[in-house]
């Protein structure tokens, strides 16, 4: 899928004695860049003081090399953000730093809240003051305004007030805590590294440091490091586990290990599992890059049709520019994507996604696909069709452009102008997981939400999506 469906944040955290945690914290930025690309921002605590660096823009455009040498400490927090509540602009960057009656407490959030506004309307009644419009100050205000002293309490206290899906890493001066909600939406597992620790949302920003993975933090649980080591609370009783499954389809890097399972592997399952519910005569099994790769692996190798690249990504682009028409919409997809007309011409093809959200995208993508000369084009989506949207930190469209809301597989067919289109069912994709259906959220498909969405908020979120397309209309 290019760009139609956005992760909201990645966060990171690490504590040791060994070396520079700017630096390594930086590196595995670098490797969550993938789950936000409009901000980052690194906090480094030396035990007694607190340095927050952050800004608009990728990991390597935000920080330089002297940059980095400034930010001195043997703990860190870091964190990359794509918005979802709260719109795109510095204020709502993060890590955020809050005073305390002693210190300060900084929060790096992933995840979306869905009682923010009762929250702050709360906080605000008592005179303060905010500076974003997103969920994670008004966490660091409850955090800094709790009567308990030591953040381990204030976490266990506040925790149990916030709704919604939240992965953090919190920093005092002199504690690092990684916390998950109660229903696990989002990942955040803990590793160890030289010697301390090191908090991420993903396995593979670990990997990518050289720190060694340990497990995941349950739904509900608090890691807290400090110079005691590495301990486990449970702070909150577990609910339904909801772990996000387009964590496992897309969202989440290839290499990372979710429920202790590899994700290349689930997306090579589900690949194969494809080619056995849809099976077709074609001459190349090809990816749209890069997040379509691994199933189409899989379906390449249980179908025993070629694989084939087809479409070569271009590796530099992060995101494209802002896109007020279709015609430029148009070139932003070929500035990412660029056709091998030469191995495409006169073939039957097998093109696989992970997903198809509003459609547009992939319709202009069959259009290259057709102008460089494909004879067929038999389109499969290693998920069922995603009908509805995201509250829990995934920015996607409203209900109502979604196409698979309202249009059958044969209509949306019709519109992607395809000979054929086959969506992975709900059974196989649980079981390319290895896990039980009822580990996960399913929202996207089923519309059963683990977490209760106010009607209120439904709206409010159509109503803000209207307000953003007036203003690029404008
Ligand atoms: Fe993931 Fe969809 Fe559930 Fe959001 S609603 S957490 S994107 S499955």
């Amino acid at each position: 899928m290019i760009g139609e469906k956005k992760e909201a944040c990645g966060v990171f955290g690490v504590y040791t004695h060994e070396g520079e945690v700017s630096k390594m914290t930086y590196y595995a930025l670098y490797a969550l860049q993938h789950r936000g690309q409009e901000s980052a921002g690194i906090a480094v605590s030396d035990g007694s003081e607190i340095f927050l660096m952050k800004d608009m823009g990728l990991v390597s455009q935000v920080f330089s090399e002297r940059d980095l040498q400034s930010l001195r400490g043997h703990m860190a927090v870091g964190h990359v953000r794509y918005s979802t509540t709260g719109s795109s602009f510095w204020e709502n960057s993060q890590p955020i730093q809050i005073p305390r009656r002693k210190g300060s407490v900084v929060v790096a959030h992933n995840g979306n809240l869905i009682n923010t506004e009762t929250l702050r309307e709360e906080l605000e009644s008592k005179g303060r003051i905010f500076h974003s419009t997103g969920d994670t100050e008004v966490i660091a205000v409850l955090l800094a305004e709790s009567p308990h002293e030591d953040i381990e309490e204030a976490t266990k206290e506040v925790m149990p007030r916030l709704v919604g899906a939240y992965s953090l890493a919190i920093m005092t001066e002199e504690k690092l805590i990684g916390v998950r909600d109660p229903y696990g939406i989002r990942p955040l597992c803990v590793g160890s590294y030289r010697d301390g620790f090191a908090i991420s949302s993903e396995s593979s920003a670990l990997d990518v440091i050289g720190a060694s993975y340990i497990r995941e933090i349950h739904p509900g649980e608090m890691a807290i490091i400090d110079e005691e080591g590495l301990r486990f609370r449970q702070i909150m009783e577990v609910r339904k586990p909801s772990l996000c499954i387009f964590e496992f389809i897309y969202f989440a890097r290839p290499d990372s290990l979710l429920y202790g399972t590899n994700l290349y592997h689930s997306r090579k399952l589900m690949g194969m599992a494809l080619a056995e519910e849809a099976p077709v005569n074609a001459d190349i099994v090809m990816p749209i890059p890069d997040t379509g790769v691994p199933a189409a692996i899989g379906y390449s190798q249980a179908s025993g049709i070629p694989f084939g690249e087809g479409l070569i990504k271009n590796r530099y682009i992060g995101r494209t520019f802002i896109q007020p028409t279709q015609e430029i919409r148009r070139l932003g997809v070929r500035l990412k994507l660029n056709p091998l007309t030469g191995d495409i011409r006169g073939k039957r093809l097998v093109v696989v996604d992970d997903s198809i959200v509003r459609g547009n995208t992939t319709r202009e993508i069959v259009q290259m696909l057709r102008d460089s000369g494909a004879k067929e084009i038999h389109m499969r989506i290693s998920s069922p069709p995603d009908k509805f949207p995201c509250f829990y930190g995934i920015d996607t469209a409203i209900q109502a452009e979604l196409i698979a809301s309202t249009k059958s597989v044969e209509e949306i067919r019709d519109f992607l102008k395809v000979d054929s289109l086959h969506y992975l069912s709900f059974e196989n994709l649980v079981r390319s997981t290895g896990r039980e259906r009822g580990e996960f959220c399913l929202a996207c498909f089923d519309g059963d939400y683990p977490i209760p969405v106010p009607e209120d908020l439904k709206l409010s979120k159509y109503r803000l999506e209207k307000k953003k397309d007036e203003v690029k209309a404008e």
